[in-house]
């Protein structure tokens, strides 16, 4: 017992010298329990879109932010029970605990994003909350279903409600969408997911904890799914909204960036990031079969 003390003791010691903090990041579902079922065959179940966004966030926080440790409830095709679950997260005295899924329904025409808290009281979930909608909204260009919780759906989840630290639970989109499910199979729609929830993280991390350097790691040469290869669809003189509809009708959302340069051309236009030249590739035929002809792919170091 007096071991047991002394280790965790320590634990706390060195987490508050270091100023790190530890977030333990849940797949949902695994092995026995695939979750939500797509509606092809042929489609990916819960548990296996949950797990590849998840690995992504968790790669995006620690090849990206200092002082931050990334714990995983799961890293492959398994199933930890929800005792477990939780159980790993206050034994190890977590920080914070980020749970991954994705949604379903026997309606196929609902769509959209939640991220579930326990209830209003943790106040800390509910700010970590609302940044991971606000940046599916703006990041992602996903529809927003809102901050859910027990009372909102009826019952209580045992990850939320058992857990000693704020925690949340995101439900990525509905499987069961043709068009959402669509999203979620694709390594361009699980990347900017990813990215928005590593995104509205890092914004939640600052804020919460404006002591610790979150700034990011000098070495930055092995960043497996840091993104490294951009589609340039066009360039301007002046700036072109991008919600006009030659870029809505991609399958892709643009991205605009002002560069300083003494061309005349300020703004740039990009889809991506793509983590590989093989997908870069493919957005790239895409983009010119809808008519950028002269799109191609750029590589960002
Ligand atoms: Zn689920």
């Amino acid at each position: 017992m007096k071991l047991v003390f002394t280790i965790l003791l320590n634990f706390f010691v060195l987490n508050a010298l270091c100023n790190k903090i530890t977030i333990l990041i849940d797949p949902g579902h695994g092995g026995k329990d695939p979750g939500h079922l797509p509606l092809k065959d042929t489609l990916m179940n819960e548990k296996d879109i949950a797990l590849e966004i998840a690995l992504k966030v968790g790669n995006y926080l620690t090849y990206n932010l200092s002082n931050v440790e990334v714990l995983y409830t799961r890293t492959t095709d398994i199933y930890p029970t929800l005792d477990e679950r939780v159980d790993q997260a206050n034994n190890n005295k977590v920080d914070y605990m980020l749970s991954v899924h994705v949604n379903g329904s026997p309606n196929s025409n609902i769509y959209g994003t939640e991220t579930h808290i326990h209830n209003f009281d943790a106040k800390t979930s509910y700010k970590w909350a609302r940044l991971i909608e606000e940046q599916f909204k703006t990041r992602a260009g996903r529809k927003s279903r809102g901050v859910k919780t027990a009372a909102d759906i009826g019952h209580s989840i045992q990850v939320l409600k058992h857990t000693k630290m704020p925690t949340v639970l995101v439900e990525c989109g509905f499987i069961t969408n043709t068009s959402e499910g669509k999203y979620l199979n694709s390594v361009y729609g699980q990347e900017i997911i990813a990215s928005a929830i590593f995104r509205a993280t890092r914004e939640f991390l600052k804020a919460k904890h404006p002591k610790i350097d979150f700034s990011p790691p000098q070495d930055q040469t092995n960043q497996p799914d840091e993104p490294h290869y951009k589609v340039q669809i066009m360039a301007s003189i002046d700036k072109i909204d991008t919600e006009i509809k030659e870029f809505k009708k991609l399958d892709y959302s643009v991205e605009r960036v002002f560069v300083e340069s003494t061309s005349m051309y300020k703004y740039k236009y990009y889809v991506g990031p793509f983590s590989n030249k093989k997908d870069a590739k493919k957005a790239q035929k895409s983009v010119q079969s809808n008519g950028f002809n002269d799109a191609f792919v750029v590589y960002f170091e």
